[in-house]
């Protein structure tokens, strides 16, 4: 699985099912000190080594504000991932996981997410500490950490609905 692309003992494949378009773009593209899965942190830290993150044009205007947050939720497309496992076996003991039950690279629509601390924008580039891709690996989107976020449009009534009417 992960490590080379190779199958282990009792890990299941399937033949997927033929691509949707869902029209996603690559905003941008990731630099990391990795290049090789085998190096690679298996999950990012903050005290982790700075990493880059070049937005390409037209987006760069969409990072108007960005610096105001300490943390960034980044989504990433783990390029060089298998996507047809079901079951893995993460240790290679023959114990199996189901894909959804892990946040292995392996998976149908190979997203990565992490959640980095942002030290400094330098105009269409951010350097940020905690990631966990290959060097190379295309950007999704970022977003504000959710936590530190505050939604500036007004409430709306499903804001104030709660699970308590039975629902
Ligand atoms: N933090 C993300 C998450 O939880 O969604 C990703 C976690 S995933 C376990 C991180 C691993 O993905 C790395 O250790 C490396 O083995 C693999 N990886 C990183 N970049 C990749 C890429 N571009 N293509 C395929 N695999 C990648």
């Amino acid at each position: 699985m992960v490590r080379e692309n190779e199958i282990r003992e009792n890990e299941v494949s399937i033949t997927p099912p033929e691509a949707n378009d869902a029209g996603l773009t690559f905003i941008g593209r990731i630099s990391t000190p990795w290049v090789s899965r085998l190096g690679c942190p298996r999950q990012g830290r903050h005290d982790g080594p700075i990493c880059q993150i070049e937005i390409f044009a037209p987006w760069v205007e969409a990072l108007k504000g960005v610096e105001r947050f300490e943390r960034l939720e980044i989504l990433y497309w783990l390029d060089r991932s298998r996507r047809d496992l079901v079951l893995q076996s993460p240790a290679n003991n023959g114990e199996t996981h189901g894909t959804f039950a892990l946040r292995s690279p392996v998976r149908p629509n190979p997203i990565g997410t992490s959640i980095v601390q942002l030290e400094a924008v330098e105009g269409n580039v951010l350097l940020v500490r905690g990631l966990d891709c290959l060097d190379g690996t295309p950007l999704i989107d970022l977003k504000p950490d959710r936590t530190l976020f505050k939604p500036i449009a007004p409430p709306q009534p499903g804001d104030f609905e709660t699970g308590d009417n039975g629902t």
